[in-house]
C-alpha cells in the first residue's frame, strides 16, 4: 500500500520524458526507480503476516533490551506501529525521498568552510584569534556566524592554530555527514505526517488484523484482517509473560497456555472478578478465543531464552516474584533462540 502512495506520487509530479528535462526532473524519475527496487528488497519483510511477525521476534532478539520485549509484550499495537515507521524512516530516508537541494546546500556550505579554513591558512598568522577572525572574513558573505558562539574558543589563544585548521576541517566535514542524515530522516518524517492515509496504520491493518492479544500469554492474533470471529495464535508463550504468576507464591508462571487448557489446573484474573475458573473451561469466560492445545508442553526456545535472561526484569515490571526457571531453559543459546524462531513459523 505504501509504495503505492508513494510511487504513484512520484510518478504524478514526474513530467513526460522531453528533449530538456531538467536535471532535477531526471533525478525525481531515478528515485521512483530506486523507490521501486527497495521495494523489492522490502517486500519479504512486509509479505505474509508470518514472516512480519518473524521478522519483528527476530529484531527483538538482535536489539536485545528488556524495555522493548516489555512495551512488545504490553503495547503489542502500538510497538509495531512505530516499529513499521521506525523501518520506513530507515529505508526511505537514504533513498528517492530525499530533497538533492538541500543535501547540496549543505555540500556547498562544507566547500566554503573547508576553502576558507585554507585561504586563512595562506596568510600571516600571529595566533589563533586572528586566524579565526580570518576565516569569518572569508565566511562573511556566505555563512552568518553569530560572535558569541566565537568567544568560547578564543580562551585557547595560544594553541597551534595549525592543528585548529586540521581538526576543525575534520569536524565540518564529519558535521556535514551527520547533518545530511538528520535531515533526510526529518524531512521524510514530515512528510509521512501529512499522508492522509497513515502507511503504520495501514499496514499494520493487512498484516496483523485485529491485535488482539491472547489473554493468557498476550501472544497476537493471527487471524487475517478485521472480519474473524475466533482470534487464535500459533505460537504461545510462558504465561508469565502476560502478568500470571502463581496465587500463592507470587512467582511467574512457566508454563504455556496452550498446555494448561488441557490441565486440571484454574486461573483468576479481571474477567473472573478474581475467582478461581479452570483452564479447560476457559472459552466461557474469553469466548472469541480459540487455544489450540499444545501436548508438547513446551514453550519455544525463543520465549525461554527471553523469559530466562529477563526473569527478574520482568517480575520487576509486574509486581510479581521471578519465576522458577526450569534448569533445562537455562541452557538455551542466543542461537538457538533464533533458530526456533525459523521453525516456528517455517521460515528457510
Ligand atoms: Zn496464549
Ligand atoms: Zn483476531
Amino acid at each position: 500500500i505504501f509504495f503505492k502512495i508513494k510511487c504513484q506520487g512520484h510518478q504524478q509530479q514526474c513530467p513526460p520524458p522531453s528533449g530538456n528535462q531538467s536535471l532535477n526532473e531526471r533525478r525525481l524519475c531515478k528515485g521512483i526507480t530506486k523507490c521501486k527496487k527497495i521495494a523489492r528488497l522490502w517486500k519479504r519483510k512486509f509479505s505474509t503476516r508470518i514472516f512480519f511477525q518473524y521478522s519483528i521476534l527476530l529484531d527483538l532478539l538482535l536489539k536485545d533490551e528488556f524495555e522493548s520485549y516489555l512495551r512488545f509484550i504490553l503495547s503489542y499495537e502500538k510497538y509495531v506501529k512505530d516499529w513499521i515507521l521506525n523501518e520506513m524512516l530507515e529505508h526511505f530516508s537514504n533513498e528517492a525521498t530525499t530533497n538533492a537541494f538541500e543535501e547540496q546546500h549543505i555540500k556547498s556550505s562544507i566547500i566554503w568552510i573547508t576553502d576558507a579554513v585554507d585561504e586563512a591558512k595562506q596568510k600571516d598568522c600571529v595566533n589563533l584569534r586572528k586566524f579565526v577572525e580570518d576565516i569569518c572574513k572569508e565566511l562573511g558573505d556566505k555563512l552568518i556566524i553569530p560572535q558569541d558562539a566565537l568567544g568560547a574558543f578564543m580562551i585557547l589563544n595560544n594553541a597551534d592554530w595549525e592543528q585548529f585548521a586540521l581538526s576543525l576541517k575534520e569536524s565540518v566535514t564529519e558535521m556535514g555527514h551527520s547533518l545530511t542524515e538528520i535531515f533526510k530522516k526529518k524531512q521524510f518524517f514530515e512528510k509521512l505526517q501529512s499522508l492522509h492515509l497513515k502507511p503504520q496504520n495501514e499496514l499494520f491493518t493487512k498484516l496483523i488484523g485485529c491485535g488482539r492479544q491472547c489473554p493468557f500469554c498476550k501472544s497476537p492474533c493471527e487471524a487475517g484482517g478485521k472480519e474473524h470471529t475466533e482470534h487464535w495464535a500459533s505460537l504461545h508463550r510462558p504465561t508469565g509473560l502476560g502478568k500470571y504468576r502463581s496465587v500463592f507464591s507470587s512467582k511467574l508462571v512457566t508454563n504455556i497456555c496452550s498446555s494448561l487448557v488441557i490441565t486440571d489446573r484454574n486461573f483468576r484474573c479481571h474477567e473472573t472478578n478474581y475467582t478461581s475458573h479452570p483452564y479447560k473451561l476457559y472459552k466461557k469466560i474469553f469466548r472469541a478465543w480459540k487455544i489450540v492445545p499444545d501436548v508438547s508442553l513446551e514453550a519455544s526456545n525463543y520465549w525461554k531464552y527471553v523469559m530466562t535472561k529477563y526473569n527478574d526484569d520482568f517480575a520487576k515490571a509486574y509486581k510479581a516474584k521471578s519465576a522458577k526457571i526450569p534448569e533445562a531453559w537455562k541452557n538455551v543459546t542466543y542461537k538457538q533462540a533464533a533458530e526456533s524462531l525459523k521453525e516456528s513459523f517455517s521460515i528457510k
